[in-house]
């Protein structure tokens, strides 16, 4: 029985899905016109173990959508600033296409390196700007909208709870809205968000745009998620995830526009928001030069499990501080975890199962809101005790479907000889810095089913 803490009724919940055996889970994703930072990486590890103690804990099949922004929206969610996509175009002098595009790669590039499960599917707000225009369509249909010179606007003194997520009345909300400046004068409610904005005034240049029945113009950030969660999981679903940041705005704005389009309530049954990352106690940003990426870490020569073992050390609903030196204390700790883990390996004659005094203390503290701490107490516990090894090996086994944190990694053994011949070969390619041979070789492995990766041991294949 999986529970966990609900941000819309902040109570710790049992989880129900509406069908039997299937539950629908909805990720805010990556906007893509930068790196992805470790922060962002938190969230999605989060995530992650959501749906994998779902599957293997729950028991259910997770539908897992998680949306891509590439419409480029605004670097403030309150409908302000600049541009984030135009940003980044103008930082590395590419087009926004060539941005989005190579961004999302990254960042599925940096997800795989944590050994985050890509999502069921993946959807860009660039391929449901349909999608968008008719929920807008029936929003300005049922009165919940209007339009103005500049925008389609939605009107939240007509969305009843609007502030249920955030704890707070409307009154405050538009009180907080007013300090903001740069709004447009014919907005009714300071709070009210832009569904569409027209290619008018100072976004007369803006380069994504379509057409729309109120003109030439793009949509407002907010809308995609309405649109692509009510497509891919129906006007109403269980779970939707995303970072502690959208609990005032974002997420609000999506229970509103939903709510208002179906005419059903609730949107969402479960709302699960991961904290945020700090570094050295402070908020990660450029001016402190303390924003890292995945690739940092690894850069200085540690495993990304070893990261994502930091990542789990702490409750996905207390704030992180990431330090160097607690990323070297993690880095310990998983290693030692892997060494015995190798050991057993080598002992053990097969893996034995899944039951056993440990797994029920790991089962229920993953049970308990994700209680991923006292489950990998119960996991080193369980491997120092006295059981046997084979039993031993049936609760890692456990704890890296849950966890996934690669504790049981494929050796060299079980790898075609072509394919490590294939790796000698781009040994010899990298020390002769003929990079171009390199990286031939590393598709050619890649096209043979494994994934090499330069680590400070070297060399590492895995299995894709
Ligand atoms: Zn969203």
């Amino acid at each position: 029985m999986m529970k966990i803490f609900n941000s819309l009724s902040k109570q710790i919940e049992l989880i129900e899905p509406y069908k039997p055996g299937i539950i629908g889970m909805y990720a805010c994703g990556p906007t893509v016109y930068d790196y992805p930072h470790i922060g962002h990486g938190r969230k999605y590890v989060n995530d992650d173990v959501l749906r994998r103690a779902l599957t293997r804990i729950a028991g259910l099949k997770v539908n897992h959508v998680q949306n891509i922004t590439d419409v480029g929206h605004l670097v403030s969610d309150g409908d302000e600033g600049e541009d984030k996509l135009e940003k980044g175009a103008r930082k590395y002098g590419k087009t926004v296409w060539e941005v989005a595009s190579e961004y999302t790669d990254y960042f599925f590039q940096e997800m795989d390196i944590l050994n985050v499960l890509r999502p069921t599917i993946s959807c860009k707000a660039t391929d449901h700007i349909v999608e968008q225009v008719k929920m807008i369509e029936e929003l300005v249909e049922r009165d919940f909208a209007y339009v103005t010179k500049e925008a389609v606007y939605f009107d939240v003194t007509k969305a009843e709870n609007y502030g249920q997520l955030f704890g707070q009345d409307l009154g405050e909300k538009m009180v907080g809205v007013r300090e903001e400046v740069e709004t447009d004068n014919s907005k009714k409610n300071p709070a009210d968000f832009a569904l569409w904005f027209m290619r008018v005034g100072k976004y007369e240049d803006h380069v994504m745009h379509w057409q729309s029945p109120w003109g030439d113009g793009f949509p407002g950030w907010h809308i995609e998620c309405s649109a692509m969660s009510r497509k891919y999981l129906g006007d109403q679903f269980e779970i939707h995830t995303g970072g502690e940041d959208h609990i005032s705005i974002h997420h609000p704005n999506e229970i509103a526009q939903s709510e208002a389009a179906t005419g059903k309530t609730p949107f969402v049954k479960y709302w699960f928001h991961s904290a945020f990352l700090m570094v050295d106690g402070k908020k990660m940003s450029k001016s402190l030069g303390n924003v890292y990426k995945v690739a940092d870490i690894i850069e200085r020569g540690y495993d990304p499990m070893a990261l994502r073992y930091y990542y789990l050390s702490t409750h996905y609903r207390k704030q992180m501080n990431f330090t160097w030196e607690g990323m070297e204390a993690a880095a310990n700790a998983y290693k030692k975890l892997r060494e015995q883990v190798e050991e057993l390996m080598k002992i053990a004659k097969e893996m034995g199962s899944q039951e056993g005094e440990h797994v029920d203390t790991f089962i229920k503290a993953v049970e308990e809101d994700l209680n991923i701490a006292n489950a990998l107490a119960a996991l080193w516990e369980g491997v120092r005790s006295d059981v046997i090894p084979e039993e031993k090996l049936g609760l890692v086994s456990l704890a890296d479907e849950v966890l996934g944190l690669r504790l049981i990694r494929t050796s060299e053994i079980d790898i075609p000889k072509e394919v490590i011949d294939l790796k000698n070969k781009r040994e010899d390619a990298k020390a002769n810095k003929d990079y171009q041979m390199a990286d031939k070789l590393r598709d050619l492995i890649y096209s043979a089913g494994f994934e090499v990766r330069d680590t400070a041991d070297g060399q590492v294949l895995k299995p894709r």
